[in-house]
């Protein structure tokens, strides 16, 4: 699944190339947008803004319209220049805006729908996002202080599986909550009552500066997909960006242990960790601990590197 960082990447190259200007063609291959086209046409409308919430990505023409698109594990938005060639097959397209010189083209976006102003605030999954970590108005306070209202509502929850919860935190994925937990010194399994406040506020403020600096030196923003590499490390090889996330039976960069994986969370997600690094913490307050999570070492199959 793309993380924040790539759809809010998305948004500002749609926001730059779009932003302000007329639509002179819209095209769709999805039914229920096409009906919304007929009745109201997308052409000539003014696109107004592009932005992310989260995970969605919102385009917002003049006449109270709004493109809401998710991604989910397929879907990318790319962004070509008039005339250029695409870069995936059209039979994959959803959604063509067109406006002067540029062609936004959604490829398999599994969720498309138009909203008004109205019905987006009465849509069910976007208010119930958390704060967004990329907002110019999130800070470390903030986000640490949805954690600790979490923590407090759900003791027993496990860290890794918090930071990927969207209404706790918009914007981290599977990447990212490996890495951060990774660099917190924080065990990914962790229950939520035996994380302390400066834990909570350094895996708040990594995450922050992850994302962040993912955005910033986020090159070729002509051409947006969701295979753009991610880095944690500062390393400049390709193959040291990260310092747990897919690097299971590998040695940890800081201290040489075998990097562990293991499926967490109702949705089974790959958690990786240095058992080294990020040691188990027992639960306080008379329970009695379990032992340490043990994870994988070996990895059974090559795998295609996905988040
Ligand atoms: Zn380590």
């Amino acid at each position: 699944m793309p993380e924040g960082d790539t759809i809010y990447r998305a948004a500002r190259a749609l926001q730059r190339a779009l932003g302000g200007k007329v639509v002179t063609g819209f095209d769709t291959g999805l039914a229920p947008l096409a009906r919304v086209n007929d009745d109201a046409a997308i052409t000539g409308r003014t696109i107004d803004r592009v932005e992310s919430r989260g995970k969605w990505l919102l385009i917002h023409f003049s006449g109270d319209l709004i493109l809401l698109t998710h991604m989910l594990m397929s879907g990318s938005w790319h962004l070509y220049r008039t005339g250029e060639r695409w870069r995936m097959a059209r039979s994959r397209m959803r959604v063509v805006i067109r406006t002067a010189d540029w062609e936004a083209v959604a490829f398999n976006v599994p969720v498309a729908e138009f909203h008004t102003a109205r019905s987006l605030e009465r849509y069910s999954q976007i208010p119930k996002l958390g704060p967004d970590v990329l907002s110019d108005e999130f800070t470390v306070e903030t986000g640490a202080r949805r954690l600790a209202a979490y923590a407090a509502a759900n003791p027993d929850a496990e860290i890794a599986v918090v930071l990927l919860n969207q209404r706790v935190l918009a914007g981290l994925g599977n990447v990212y909550k490996s890495e951060v937990a990774f660099s917190a010194g924080v065990n990914p399994f962790r229950a939520m009552r035996t994380i302390t406040p400066r834990e909570m506020e350094a895996m708040v403020e990594l995450s922050q500066r992850y994302m962040r600096s993912n955005v910033l030196d986020g090159s070729g923003d002509s051409i947006v997909t969701y295979a753009g590499k991610r880095r944690t490390t500062h390393a400049s090889n390709r193959d040291e960006r990260l310092w747990v996330y897919g690097r299971q039976g590998q040695e940890c960069r800081r201290c040489g242990a075998a990097i562990m994986m293991r499926k967490q969370g109702e949705q089974a997600r790959s958690t990786y960790w240095c058992p080294g690094c990020q040691p188990w913490v027992e639960a306080s307050g008379g329970v009695v601990p379990g032992p340490a999570p043990v994870g994988s070492t070996v990895i059974s199959r090559r795998r295609k590197m996905s988040c």
